[in-house]
């Protein structure tokens, strides 16, 4: 991919554009190489003007908070858009309806929310993700996912085009949803049910405390490696690994968590190729032990 004339033609920008920029730092598993470009916008009008110029030419990967992404060691051809604070903002529609931007924390949305007595919002206080990720995700905990609380999506396509999609439009299902892969989330329109905001604080307390005790904290991780195989059984994939794979395994220093065995973690400096033996190893052990077919959670890119 030639970007010889992307590097002559943003010298005028005001947002952030690097050439050859380590990835390392902007992901949960502190894994990756070095994407060819990469564009932080600080302004919608800069975002337009960047993807009519970059044209399609190369592939686009937009990272949220970074918090479900593997990335290659390789270098990525082409650009990683990462949006700007500009694009964090979160105000109240009326009494239950909250806009917010994709580059928002699940977690400041959820005290926004509750600081605003509304509820229903609880469960995101739990999720380490952003808005745009958990839209792309459909992230969710607790028996609630952002299906339950979206209404729309405003979007923009790779060559600049902005629009708004009503949830009416959108299929979420178990961690996915049909929008297509080329549209970058902007914003999104949220709404709950008015509740107490003390009612709001015991129950984030309580979800908090829940999650404390079954995942690891403050670790190099990506969350749950894998989904729940819903379709082919009742169990849960821990209960298949801990069926399966013997405890302890590791590849360098990418191994399974102690507390939570679907959390496969870095323990120091983890190259890609360790983390993606680790997932081919549970994998295929999971498969000749119950014959079930495990898909991943985490996105990989390359
Ligand atoms: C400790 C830990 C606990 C976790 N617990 C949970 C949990 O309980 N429930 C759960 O569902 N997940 C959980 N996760 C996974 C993760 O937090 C969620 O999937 C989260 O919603 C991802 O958001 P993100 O902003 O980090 O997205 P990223 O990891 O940056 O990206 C994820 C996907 O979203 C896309 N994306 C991100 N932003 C945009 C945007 N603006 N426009 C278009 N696409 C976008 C990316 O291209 C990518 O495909 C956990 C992860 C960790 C590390």
């Amino acid at each position: 991919m030639n970007i010889g004339d992307i590097e002559k033609n943003v010298k005028n920008f005001n947002s952030k554009i690097l050439f050859y920029y380590e990835l390392k730092k902007t992901n949960w598993f502190n894994i990756g190489g070095k994407t060819k470009i990469f564009f932080k916008p600080e302004t919608l009008q800069e975002l337009i003007g960047f993807l009519k110029l970059y044209n399609e030419r190369g592939k686009i990967f937009i990272i949220g908070a970074g918090s479900n992404v593997l990335f290659s060691d390789n270098i990525f051809n082409g650009v990683v858009i990462k949006l700007s604070k500009k694009f964090s903002k979160i105000s109240l529609l009326n009494n239950t309806t909250i806009i917010a931007g994709s580059g928002v924390l699940d977690k400041s949305l959820s005290e926004f929310a509750m600081e605003n007595n509304i509820g229903g919002f609880e469960f995101l206080s739990c999720i380490p993700g952003s808005v745009g990720g958990g839209i792309r995700m459909n992230s969710g905990c607790f028996k609630r996912e952002f299906k339950n609380i979206i209404i729309s999506v405003q979007a923009i396509d790779s060559l600049g085009k902005v629009f708004t999609i009503p949830t009416n439009k959108i299929n979420f299902e178990y961690r996915k949803c049909d929008l297509s892969d080329n549209l970058i989330f902007l914003s999104a329109t949220f709404m709950g049910q008015i509740k107490e905001k003390n009612k709001i604080q015991q129950e984030i307390i309580s979800l908090k405390n829940k999650k404390g005790l079954s995942q690891p904290t403050k670790v190099k991780t990506g969350g749950s490696t894998f989904k729940n195989p819903l379709n082919q059984t009742d169990k849960k994939v821990w209960e298949l690994i801990s069926e399966s794979v013997t405890s302890g395994i590791h590849f360098g220093e990418a191994a399974i968590s102690e507390k939570h065995n679907n959390f496969f973690v870095n323990k120091g400096n983890a190259k890609y190729e360790d983390m993606k033996k680790l997932i081919n190893y549970v994998k295929d052990k999971v498969m000749l032990k119950t014959g079930i077919k495990l898909d991943l959670e985490i996105i990989l890119v390359e």
